[in-house]
């Protein structure tokens, strides 16, 4: 089969023909009708994350149909042990042994892709494969984020790519009030926001104090930002899985009980919740496609912020 292969991170991905995967007892085997592409995906290219195992096919946004005909989601948590004490607490994002898709396991970059069917979700009707793609990591971490953030009204959302666009639409179900931060000067993003329900876009110091926040952008000095925009007892919680340094900042910023957190990783009962509630919604993905031997040009995209919504690859 076909597969976009990273040898060495910090390096490109090589379009390959590679040995089809072979399930074991617990795995299926799926053909990828599409798989998303994520901000992971490229901090893994670039090596700012440590350990991917090598050589690798990334992608954990994975859309698959199995040899029965089901479509069944792969998301970005791909196995746990089900016996560590965060296993055992409901817990298994934090799992101490937990395998990654995309990651420590072979992903969909790829014309095939084996997985845990245990680990595997399915997906919701009324959503096409490209559509539905985003909702497997931008979708399920944002609304993470979202439970893990409070119920805030007012909410800003630091960095206007894939998941808080999928963020937005929740919040505004939910009757909150959106704040959208992009790049400085990036108007199309702004407008982008706009059309998705935030009542103001814009980058800098927003209109009026905020109550809760989202950091979705890998850039440490949010943090000391977001925490002078919230209020007394507000929360302010880092979505990515990698950031660059935070600048140190006065206790000042902290103090008032504003809460700091990150968000890591996915359980299956966020995957089962999500997936139910965002047909109500409804979430309406914006996506842009890109042949999959193409994926470096895609990961160059994100790279310069280059997107509006979502980015899907197509085997
Ligand atoms: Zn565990
Ligand atoms: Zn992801």
């Amino acid at each position: 089969m076909q597969a976009m292969v990273l040898d060495r991170a910090g390096g490109k991905l090589s379009l390959r023909e590679v040995a089809m995967p072979v399930p074991d007892d617990r795995q299926l085997l799926l053909r990828v009708r599409a798989c998303g592409v994520c901000r992971t995906d490229l901090h893994i290219v670039d090596a700012e994350l440590e350990r991917p195992k090598l050589p690798l096919i990334p992608g954990h946004q994975i859309v698959g149909e199995a040899e029965d005909g089901r479509r069944l989601g792969v998301p970005w948590l791909g196995w746990t042990d089900g016996e560590c004490r965060y296993c055992a607490s409901g817990r298994e994002n934090l799992c101490d042994a937990a395998r990654f898709t995309g990651y420590d396991i072979d992903g969909g970059y790829a014309e095939w892709v084996v997985a845990d069917e245990r680990y595997c979700l399915p997906l919701p009707e009324g959503f096409d494969d490209l559509q539905v793609a985003p909702l497997l990591c931008a979708g399920l971490i944002g609304y993470r984020s979202l439970r893990l953030v409070g119920d805030g009204e007012r909410l800003g959302l630091y960095g206007f790519g894939a998941s808080a666009h999928i963020v937005a639409q929740l919040a505004a179900h939910e009757g909150r009030r959106v704040f959208a931060f992009t790049r400085d000067g990036d108007v199309e993003a702004q407008a982008f926001a706009r059309e998705l329900g935030a009542e103001w876009a814009g980058s800098g110091a927003p209109p009026e104090e905020l109550d809760a926040a989202i950091i979705f952008a890998p850039a440490g000095e949010l943090i000391p930002a977001a925490l002078r925009a919230i209020a007394k007892g507000g929360s302010v919680v880092c979505a990515g899985i990698h950031m660059s340094d935070i600048p140190s900042f006065p206790y000042e910023l902290l103090w008032g009980e504003r809460l700091l957190r990150s968000v890591a990783n996915l359980t299956r009962r966020d995957g089962e919740e999500f997936l139910a509630l965002a047909p109500r919604v409804p979430v309406r993905t914006h996506v842009e496609t890109c042949p999959l031997v193409r994926a470096n040009e895609a990961l160059d995209k994100l790279r310069r912020g280059d997107v509006r919504g979502a980015l899907v690859l197509i085997p």
